[in-house]
């Protein structure tokens, strides 16, 4: 590889065919098909045929085929055809469930592929990373995985962590110049970016020099990132059940093969192959496989309401959420900010009303506006945005390619300011032009402001005629200015601008400022104060404590930030779900406040609403802050890492905490939280890297929707649950009882085993695609760590198993006592496979009875449940498949008393919930 670091970037962008404006389409599109797409290769997936071959490894499937060899020897050919058969219809069942489950996974994993922005045909533009190829140019931003190797063009105050690589955790400053000499160490080259590493602060420029496994981490192969496949708490508590079951299965298994040898005296072999079926049948070998299939599809679900979900256990967890704590800007308002108010030393002025009397131009650039001009602009509202948009990272750009009009690119508050000052004919292209940028300190959520540092422009220089008025104000060779909350603008001032002089900040200035700035927030408003300083020389290096002191204090902009219209109704429904909204959020106390009380996080029946504040939360210890938790509904001033004290305290209380974060130090927040959500649109890599779930639209009602369907997900896993196990039970119990009243053992190997097949199989997996119950926003959130057979369900699977296997066993007694009929056997045998279809319907409310939800609600249960019968009836009735399993068509009469039995069994579970409605 060049030795890139050692080169001027000139040299750079000439050898990698590239300039500072970036490639353009075309040419990044023909090296994208030369060099292959940005990825690192994947570790190789296991493959389907071994996926397979694993489902042959269960011991019990083992023990099956084995028992089916022999019995092939011993002549029972038709018997072991069929249950070889019947294993690997099984396995293609199993193969199937876990495949499916697997893609589901991977779709979701290519739904999380970062964008990055990337300078194209001179523009920036959003791209995948996956599409970046040698000679891009790329913004590096705070926050940001490194999206490639690159040599850095630019950087301000970039400071990048490349633990990933070097080992070393301390981030490093980079640079921009060349660094001389041969065999420098990877992390010494600090004027090079690497794939993999984290930008922790600052900005910056860079050309992309490798891509791919063409990249210092590609090629450390051993460090490919893996995903990690987690089981979910759930998924660990049902192998746990699983196992249990399992022991009792064989238990009983063994007590059936010894009643059928001794009681009923069937031979060995055969009872042996009959005791290994029912072991078969009786394990819910599927459960696990099933309830991942349910997450994996439920986490699909999730996609197209626009949360992407990054580790599976989270959709489970989602269901019992009782708290979530939400950013403001951008989740539970639209970010659409727009400047309304300016207000500088004690003169205030309505943006709308001025500019409606000062008729301005709109955002264009043709020649109407442009002879309209500007509306004539006070000098100190001049400053003030002036200002604004030079300590600003946001641009104007054209609307489309060829359009006239201009948008905002860049962060939204910013975006906002420069709008503001282009309305008044100060173009940020301009003020950029005029004064030159020299040095900054960027903006952290921790100190709440900005700063820039300026050239102003001599006298003669015709660039500078435009702002001239700047030149006069500031007297000085260079400015900065700062802009930022106004309370945390204030200590670091002590000046202010009035009228065109400079005075001291005196204790009525300050005054006058807060109760300006309160009055503002009130309104809902976010006010954004802008300071500036002469400065006679530069600073040494543009560290914040040298650039943000004794400043001059301007004036401040207040911007309206709409609240999201579907915010309100969410949070009226986490109300009625037991769960309580919790807003966090960096802006003023009151600006808070008044959007809180506009979507209803606080309530007006609350007399005094607890606002805490970031100040005070830091002088809080976690206990202090355990006492009043429970009652704070707005945080407000608050610092990323105020966060994780939040989560701990409420955490401690007991709460299940999802909480949201989009910044570079908001990832040990969502790494405590219970569920962490990032940011799809506005969050950095870092914070998306350390979330459970990505919130596609960056919209607090996602969430909310989110925890409905993770509701959802959890009471179709219960369902399947007590079906399958239920249905196990009633296996087992049938089996069990007859030899013990004296009849002969009831099923075959082969029956045994078809049973299994369907049941297990289709209904249970439709099942998990019940919709939401109409109610499920409606009750509180379950508990965690509840058992799986929590809440009744336990006692549910028994008696319900009872009655079933009752009622099969009703079926051997009428056909083999009463009607003396050779049927006997299909019958039980077809009674068995009803009274599970009868389950199934039942089975998908707890309390609700099925006409009420809707009889047809879930087609794909009604389509299985069909699909199971027809299947059913075509083993008894067809010859072929009669020699197979050992069946004789049924009359009329027979057949109706199976169906009578499985209506029966139906009547009773509904039964069952009307008794307990009305008990209720
Ligand atoms: P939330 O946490 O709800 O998203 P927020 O966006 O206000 O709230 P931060 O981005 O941490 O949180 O901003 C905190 C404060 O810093 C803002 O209220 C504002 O006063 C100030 N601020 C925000 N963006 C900038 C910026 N680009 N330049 C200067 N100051 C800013």
């Amino acid at each position: 590889m060049a030795e890139w670091h050692s080169l001027d970037t000139d040299l750079v962008l000439e050898r990698l065919g590239s300039r500072r404006e970036g490639l353009s389409e075309a040419e990044a599109a023909a090296r994208l098909a030369e060099h292959g797409p940005n990825r690192l290769v994947e570790r190789r997936r296991r493959s389907p045929l071994l996926a397979f071959l694993e489902q042959f490894t269960e011991v019990m499937v083992i023990v099956l085929i084995v028992a089916a060899v022999i019995s092939l020897f011993i002549g029972e050919t038709v018997d072991a055809i069929m249950i070889l058969v019947i294993v690997i219809l099984n396995a293609i069942l199993g193969f199937s469930q876990e495949y499916r489950a697997e893609r589901a996974m991977a779709a979701l994993r290519r739904l999380a592929i970062p964008t990055v922005k990337v300078r194209r045909d001179g523009q920036v533009v959003e791209a995948a990373s996956e599409a970046l190829v040698p000679g891009d140019v790329i913004v590096l931003d705070a926050g940001m995985r490194v999206p490639a190797d690159g040599r850095l063009l630019e950087s301000a105050n970039l400071r990048i962590e490349e633990a990933a690589l070097t080992g070393e955790s301390v981030p490093v400053e980079k640079i921009r110049g060349a660094i001389a000499g041969d065999g420098v160490a990877l992390g010494d080259r600090r004027n090079m970016a690497y794939l993999g590493t984290t930008v922790t602060y600052g900005r910056g420029l860079a050309v992309v020099t490798g891509t791919g496994m063409n990249t210092e981490l590609g090629h450390i192969a051993t460090m490919l990132q893996t995903v990690s496949e987690e089981r979910t708490p759930l998924q660990g508590r049902m192998a746990e059940l699983g196992k249990w079951l399992a022991i009792i299965a064989l238990v009983i298994v063994g007590i059936v093969f010894v009643e059928g040898v001794v009681l009923a005296g069937e031979p060995l072999e055969e009872m042996f192959l009959v005791a290994v079926s029912l072991a078969v049948a009786a394990v819910p070998e599927g459960l696990p496989a099933v309830v991942t299939i349910s997450l994996a599809l439920g986490a699909q679900r999730m996609v197209r309401r626009r949360a992407l979900i990054r580790r599976l256990p989270a959709v489970e967890t989602l269901g019992s959420v009782t708290t979530i704590c939400s950013d403001k800007t951008g989740t539970l308002t639209e970010n659409r900010m727009t400047v309304t108010m300016l207000d500088v030393a004690g003169d205030s002025l309505t943006m709308s009303e001025y500019l409606r009397q000062a008729q301005p131009s709109l955002l264009r650039d043709d020649a109407a506006a442009a002879e309209e001009g500007a509306p004539p602009l006070d000098r100190d509202f001049g400053l003030l945005l002036a200002g604004a948009a030079l300590a600003n990272d946001a641009t104007l750009q054209r609307d489309k390619a060829g359009s006239r009009e201009f948008v905002a690119v860049g962060d939204p508050t910013e975006g906002a300011l420069v709008v503001a000052a282009a309305r008044f004919g100060l173009w940020k292209a301009d003020l950029d032009e005029a004064l030159p940028r020299v040095a900054e300190a960027p903006f952290t959520s921790e100190r709440k402001r900005m700063t820039t540092v300026h050239r102003i422009p001599a006298a003669d220089d015709p660039g500078g005629q435009a702002v001239g008025f700047l030149r006069d104000l500031a007297g000085a060779p260079w400015v900065a200015f700062t802009k930022g909350s106004v309370d945390e603008m204030l200590p670091v001032c002590d000046r202010v601008w009035n009228d065109g002089a400079i005075e001291p900040l005196s204790a009525e200035w300050l005054q006058r400022i807060q109760t300006a700035n309160n009055h503002l927030a009130d309104d809902g408003m976010r006010v954004l104060g802008v300071a500036m300083r002469p400065l006679d020389s530069l600073p040494d290096g543009p560290s914040e404590e040298a650039l943000e002191r004794e400043l001059v204090f301007v004036g401040m902009t207040g911007m309206i930030d709409p609240p999201r219209e579907e915010a309100g109704q969410a949070v009226a429904e986490c109300r009625t779900a037991g769960i309580r909204p919790v807003m966090i959020t960096g802006d003023h106390p009151l600006t808070a406040l008044h959007i809180a009380r506009t979507l209803g996080i606080v309530t007006d029946a609350e007399e005094a609403p607890r606002v805490v504040t970031g100040a005070e939360l830091a002088r809080m210890s976690v206990e202090e802050l355990e006492e009043i938790v429970e009652g704070v509904g707005v945080y407000a001033r608050v610092s990323p890492e105020h966060k994780v004290k939040i989560v701990e305290a409420l955490k401690a209380k007991g709460h299940i905490v999802a909480m949201t974060g989009d910044g570079v130090n908001d990832a040990p927040a969502l790494k405590r939280a219970d569920i962490g959500v990032a940011m799809g649109v506005t969050g950095t890599d870092v914070s998306k890297e350390a979330s459970d779930m990505i919130l596609l639209d960056d919209n607090f009602s996602t969430i909310v929707n989110a925890v409905e369907e993770g509701r959802t997900i959890y009471d179709n896993i219960r369902k399947f649950v007590r079906y399958i196990i239920s249905c196990n039970i009633g296996e087992i119990l049938l089996m069990m009882l007859a030899p013990l009243m004296d009849l002969p053992v009831p099923l075959t190997a082969v029956q045994l085993l078809w049973i299994n097949l369907v049941t297990d199989g289709l209904p249970a997996l439709a099942l998990g695609l019940e919709p939401s119950a109409p109610d499920v926003m409606r009750r509180p959130p379950h508990r965690p760590n509840e058992s799986v057979l929590a809440r009744g369900l336990g006692v549910y699977i028994l008696w319900v198993g009872v009655v079933l296997g009752g009622l099969a066993f009703a079926a051997q007694v009428v056909g083999l006592q009463v009607l003396r009929t050779p049927a006997w056997q299909t019958m039980v045998f077809t009674t068995l496979g009803l009274v599970q279809m009868s389950n199934a319907l039942s089975v998908r409310s707890e309390r609700r009875s099925v006409f009420r939800i809707g009889f047809l609600g879930n087609p794909a249960l009604i389509g299985a449940v069909l699909l199971t019968i027809v299947l059913q009836m075509a083993v008894v009735y067809v010859p072929f498949l009669q020699g197979v399993f050992g069946t004789q068509a049924l009359t009329v009469g027979e057949l109706g008393i199976t169906v009578g039995l499985a209506v029966l069994l139906f009547v009773i579970l509904e039964g069952a919930k009307a008794l307990r409605r009305a008990a209720a």
